[in-house]
Formats: C-alpha cells, sequence, structure tokens
C-alpha cells in the first residue's frame, strides 16, 4: 500500500480514470457500445443508418447515419463526459423525448477503444470533420478536416484493448453477434421508419427497409407472424397501448420474441411480462411463449426511465395501473377473436401448433339435439343432391358435411371450408362453461350414487385437506378418510358421467405441481381446464350431423374458442382461393 492511500485524502479522480470507471458502468461488451451508438443516430433523427461489425464486434463496430450531424465546434464536446445536447437541466428530466441524455456513452467508450467520430451538418460532403483521440499522447485529440455526406459516422476499434481484465470476459464472436443482434432489433422495432442495414465480416446479414410499424415486426419476427397475430389497441387517459400479439396458437419454445416499449425505449420488466401473461392465460399451451411487440405510451411524468445508466429498466409511479391496463388489453383482444372476424380476416392461416397434448379422456355427454331443423336440412341436402349449401355469413362455421376419421368435422362455409377437432373443440366449450358459471358462484355439484373411495399417495390426501372447501367451490366434493384414501361424494354436474377416479387422478397430478396453497384462487383456470378435459368428445365418437352443426353453432358462441384450453386451434379455415391454389385452378 502507497503512502498517499494510507492519508485518505480526498481528491478528484483525472479525467481518464473517471472515464474508464463510468465505461464499466455503460460498456460491458460490443452490444452495449451499439447501442448507445445506434441511439445516439436516431436522437440525430436519422433516416438511414448502416451499421458494420468485424468478428462479433470485438475488432470492430461501425455506425453511420444521415442524421443532423454536429457542428465543428461542438465535436470535442461529444467526447467530453456529462456534455450532451439533449438536456440542459433537471428540469427537461422529467420529460425526455430522446434515448440518450447523459452525456456519458461516447466519453466512456472512446476511453476503452480506439476511437474515430466523422461528422458533418452540411450538405457538402468536403466540409466533414473528423476526431480522433490518442490515449498513448494523453488523450490528445485530432481534429482535421474529412469528407462525409451529412450525418455522422462512428468507429470504434479493437474494444477494451486498454482494458485487459474486461476483454477477458467478451465470449465468442457468434454469442456477441447475437448480442449484436438483438439490440438492432429493438432498436429497429422501435423505429420501423429508419432503415437500417447491417454487415458482418464483410457480408449483409440484415436489412430492414423503412416501414411502418407492423412490416417493420413481419421483418423482424419472420414472415409467418403477420398473418398470425391481432392487433392490440387501447387508450386510457394517461396510458396507451398499442401494438401486435401472436394468436394464442403461435407460440415459441423460447421467449424471444417478446418486446416492450415504453415511450419508444425498449424495456425489461418482470411487472409487464407477467401481465401479459396473465392476459394470455389459459389460452396458451403451458410452457410455450407467446410472441408479441408491445408499444406503451405513458404521460412522461408517471414513469422514471432514468434508473440505470443503460440496463433496460423503468420505474413506474402506480404500477398496479400499467400492470392492468396491460393484462387488460392483451385478454381483450384475445377474447376478440372471434370466429367471425378470424375467417373474414383469413385468420389463421399457418398455424404453428404446439407439440401433440397427451390427453386421456372418457366417455363424455355429447351436446345432443340443439342444431335447428335448418343446419340438418342444409347439410343433408348437400351430402344428397350434391347441389351445394345455402351457406349464409351469419354462420361463420358452415354447415357439417360429415366426420372424417371420427376426429374430424368437415364443414362448409360461405368463403371455403372448415376443418374442426372435435375434441379441441369440445373441450374448449366446456372449459369456458364452466370457467362462467365458476365466476358466477353457481357451479352445480351433482351427488355420487355411489361415493367413490380413491387411494391416493400420502402427499395427495394431505393435499386434499388442505384444499377441500376450495374444491367443494368447483362442484367437487372429497375428502380425506385415511393416511392414503380420500372419498368423492359429489362431482361437478358438467362433468357426470366422467370416470371419477381418473378425474381425481389428473386433477392431482396437475395440482400438486403448484407451489401455492391458495390453489384454486390462483390456479383456478388450470383447474377447471384439466376438469374440462374430461368432458370431450372422445376421438372416434360418431355424431350425427345435427349434433356437428349443435357444436359449430357452440364454438361460434363460446369466447375465444379459436384455441382449445391448451393453446392447440380447434378449427381451420380453408378459403376457396387457397384451395384453388393447391390445384392450380385459374392460374
Ligand atoms: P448523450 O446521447 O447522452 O447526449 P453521448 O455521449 O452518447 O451522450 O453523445 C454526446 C453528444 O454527442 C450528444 O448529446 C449529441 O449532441 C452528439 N452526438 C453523438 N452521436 C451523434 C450522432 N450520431 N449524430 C449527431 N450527434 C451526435
Ligand atoms: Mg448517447
Amino acid at each position: 500500500m502507497n503512502e498517499e492511500i494510507r492519508e485518505k485524502k480526498i481528491r478528484q479522480l483525472s479525467r481518464e480514470t473517471y472515464n474508464l470507471i463510468s465505461a464499466g458502468e455503460i460498456v460491458d461488451r460490443p452490444s452495449s457500445v451499439l447501442k448507445e451508438l445506434i441511439e445516439n443516430s436516431l436522437d440525430a433523427g436519422a433516416s438511414r443508418i448502416d451499421i458494420e461489425i468485424e468478428s462479433g464486434g470485438k475488432h470492430l463496430l461501425r455506425v453511420r447515419d444521415d442524421g443532423e450531424g454536429i457542428n465543428r465546434d461542438d465535436l470535442h464536446l461529444a467526447l467530453a463526459s456529462h456534455a450532451t445536447s439533449k438536456i440542459r437541466d433537471h428540469d427537461d428530466l422529467r420529460s425526455l423525448r430522446t434515448l440518450g441524455f447523459r452525456g456519458e456513452a461516447l466519453a466512456s467508450i472512446s476511453a476503452v477503444s480506439r476511437f474515430a467520430l466523422i461528422s458533418n451538418i452540411h450538405e457538402e460532403p468536403a466540409e466533414g470533420v473528423s476526431v480522433k483521440i490518442n490515449q498513448v499522447a494523453k488523450n490528445e485529440l485530432f481534429i482535421e478536416p474529412s469528407p462525409h455526406y451529412r450525418g455522422t459516422t462512428v468507429e470504434v476499434r479493437d474494444l477494451f484493448f486498454n482494458t485487459p481484465a474486461r476483454k477477458k470476459f467478451l465470449r465468442t464472436e457468434r454469442t456477441e453477434f447475437q448480442k449484436l443482434e438483438e439490440v438492432i432489433r429493438r432498436l429497429a422495432l422501435a423505429s420501423p421508419s429508419v432503415s437500417f442495414s447491417v454487415l458482418h465480416n464483410g457480408k449483409v446479414v440484415r436489412d430492414f427497409p423503412e416501414g411502418n410499424s407492423i412490416d417493420r415486426i413481419g421483418v423482424v419476427f419472420g414472415g409467418s407472424f403477420y398473418s398470425n397475430c391481432i392487433e392490440i389497441e387501447e387508450d386510457r387517459a394517461e396510458m396507451r397501448a398499442r401494438g401486435w400479439i401472436g394468436l394464442p396458437t403461435f407460440t415459441r419454445g423460447q421467449p424471444d420474441q417478446q418486446f416492450i416499449f415504453i415511450n419508444g425505449r425498449f424495456v425489461r420488466d418482470k411487472m409487464l411480462n407477467h401481465a401479459i401473461r396473465l392476459g394470455y392465460s389459459d389460452v396458451i399451451y403451458h410452457g410455450r411463449n407467446p410472441v408479441f411487440a408491445i408499444f406503451l405510451d405513458i404521460d412522461p411524468e408517471l414513469v422514471d426511465v432514468n434508473v440505470h445508466p443503460s440496463k433496460n429498466e423503468v420505474r413506474f409511479r402506480n404500477s398496479r395501473d400499467a400492470h392492468a391496463f396491460l393484462k387488460y388489453s392483451v385478454s381483450k383482444a384475445i377474447e376478440g377473436i372471434s370466429v367471425g372476424e378470424t375467417i373474414s380476416r383469413g385468420l389463421p392461416h399457418r398455424i404453428t401448433s404446439p407439440d401433440a397434448v397427451p390427453m386421456q379422456f372418457d366417455f363424455g355427454r355429447v351436446n345432443n339435439g340443439q342444431g335447428s331443423r335448418e343446419d340438418i336440412g342444409a347439410a343433408s341436402q348437400n351430402n344428397g343432391s350434391g347441389k351445394g349449401v345455402d351457406v349464409s355469413k351469419s354462420e361463420p362455421l358452415g354447415y357439417a358435411i360429415g366426420q372424417i376419421h371420427g376426429i374430424y368435422i368437415l364443414s362448409q362455409t360461405a368463403e371455403g371450408i372448415v376443418i374442426v377437432d372435435t375434441h379441441a373443440a369440445h373441450e374448449r366449450i366446456t372449459y369456458e362453461r364452466m370457467k362462467k358459471s365458476f365466476a358466477e358462484d353457481r357451479v352445480k355439484s351433482q351427488p355420487l350414487l355411489v361415493p367413490h373411495s380413491i387411494p391416493v399417495s400420502e402427499a395427495e390426501a394431505n393435499l386434499v385437506e388442505d384444499i377441500s372447501s376450495d374444491l367443494q367451490k368447483l362442484g367437487l366434493s372429497i375428502r380425506r378418510t385415511g393416511p392414503e384414501s380420500v372419498l368423492v361424494q359429489a362431482i361437478p354436474a358438467i362433468l357426470s358421467k366422467t370416470n371419477v377416479e381418473q378425474l381425481v387422478k389428473d386433477l392431482f397430478s396437475e395440482i400438486t405441481e403448484f407451489e401455492s396453497s391458495k390453489i384454486i384462487e390462483e390456479y383456478q383456470d388450470e383447474v377447471i381446464s384439466s376438469m374440462a378435459c374430461h368432458f370431450s368428445i372422445r376421438a372416434n365418437r360418431f355424431l350425427t350431423i345435427a349434433e356437428m352443426n349443435a357444436l359449430l353453432r357452440d364454438i361460434e358462441e363460446t369466447e375465444r374458442s379459436g384455441q382449445c384450453n391448451h393453446g392447440r386451434p380447434t378449427w381451420h379455415h380453408i378459403t376457396l382461393d387457397e384451395l384453388d391454389t393447391m390445384f392450380l385452378r385459374g392460374r
């Protein structure tokens, strides 16, 4: 330890030392550098941003824009710390309109790389000026003429060449490049009117042309999102949500296409993610991840973005409001996917269904005899005479023609055909009905003539003790009768004729996984869903045309019936145009 430190005198750090330390906060890898550079270009009003990368950004990052440029006399200030053109005092902090505002990024980046900045505020290229830093010569600045079109280019070479400790933490070129891509995706989604091109090791790897929001999302998420999404648009006095979310049937194994922006800034926020999950709850297959790009506009006074130098975090004045609002916006959009609208919009087209769901189910009661005479007449007329059915637009799912392999219903609609997964559809309908009656606190319970004693594990018997009063609310009357046995005395009326033992076993296998004693309160939907699964039409059960039509009408009426509660699609529409294309008709 040397003398000076022992003395513990307070002294101001030199500019070089200070910049190195603050670089640690802002710049931890190429992707954080790129984020700062692109944000600067966006703040400068660029309409085109060209990004050049070498070796995952470890050797070179170069960002060129056609923004407003930097005045010759300000060039050296751009590299000074705490120097910014974006705010003047702390009042401006309360209503930020730019992405940057700390005046820290270029100072930090230039302290840990071989750095060059070239800029021009004039149309005439010859008036461009560059500034470079010579770190060896005590951070001396070199300012000299350098031709450049209106706009700015920032070049960052050999990141961390002078801070080997930090350089050691860089990952492989591939990993660093993935992180760079992630940054580009976020910023590109938030600024669809700006075109972006990305060159990696001399090859064009991305090219986002300017467009509107959904065009950009389509390019970033991949084309099939376009035909598998729904729009969100919701307004409150102090909050506005818009954006696009994937259909519940269009999910991913990874949560890698989930983007939330607040006032144009990408944020990572557990609370908001949770709200969206809840908005999707019970229409997404367990373990799958929804896809979304949601833009929240909030009165800047109600949200603080000045929480952390570079982490994408925010702090809300009232996070409960934001949570409730987002959840509502998402679930409303999903509930709004009515059968008719979905068909008229040509959705869903190509559905990436999640892996098949293993299910056990019993003979269920079929919804019978509710189809009207006309339904039956129309369908049988078609079967008999081959004359075609009078399908009116008022019945979006059309009229049943017949059942295929005992699994699917084939139906003719005004615009084409519909294929319905009988089991999935029926499960969905049962689920929604049970949920509704549960919510209205009028679940009917049906006593069993002979109560069922069921052997269970000790843990399951304990569980029954804990939650029997909750289960009672769902119409399931069950109590513990021994260390490893329970007795079922009544089941939900809607599930009559179910295999009681199987019902209880399946229910337990579902709820023993939940880590909570408030199972019914928190997992109500899962529990009901598990029960509904028992009441679905068994594959291979023969249905009459009337029963099929009754089911089609039920689907139309049931909320969110486009998906079963495992997130599988319940039906699929194929238009005449698509059939014609399939058979190369009229082409
Ligand atoms: P901040 O963005 O927080 O203001 P930076 O260190 O990122 O701080 O940039 C410092 C200043 O340099 C900015 O305020 C801006 O005036 C100028 N600047 C940086 N990059 C650009 C650019 N691409 N186009 C125009 N001006 C820029
Ligand atoms: Mg900046």
